[in-house]
């Protein structure tokens, strides 16, 4: 299960962006993981404050990429 802490997520949008299947929503008040959310973990090295934890680990390369864009 991904989850987003609303208490640190900062509503700037990065993750949306880079879901493969689209399954995140930004709303004026929160981030929302989609039921279609598959858990492959690629979102969560791209949050800038840390706010998304769980999925699948992703590789320390896919991290280092993710945190160089
Ligand atoms: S874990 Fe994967 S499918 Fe789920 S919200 Fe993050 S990037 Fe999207
Ligand atoms: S990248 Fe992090 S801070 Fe930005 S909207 Fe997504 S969960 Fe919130």
């Amino acid at each position: 299960m991904v989850t987003v802490d609303p208490d640190v997520c900062v509503l700037c949008g990065l993750c949306v962006g880079v879901c493969p299947p689209d399954a995140m929503e930004l709303t004026p008040t929160r981030l929302v993981v989609l039921p279609n959310c598959t858990e492959c973990g690629w979102c969560v090295p791209y949050c800038p404050v840390g706010a998304i934890s769980g999925g699948r680990p992703v590789s320390v390369m896919k991290r280092r990429r993710a945190s160089a864009t």
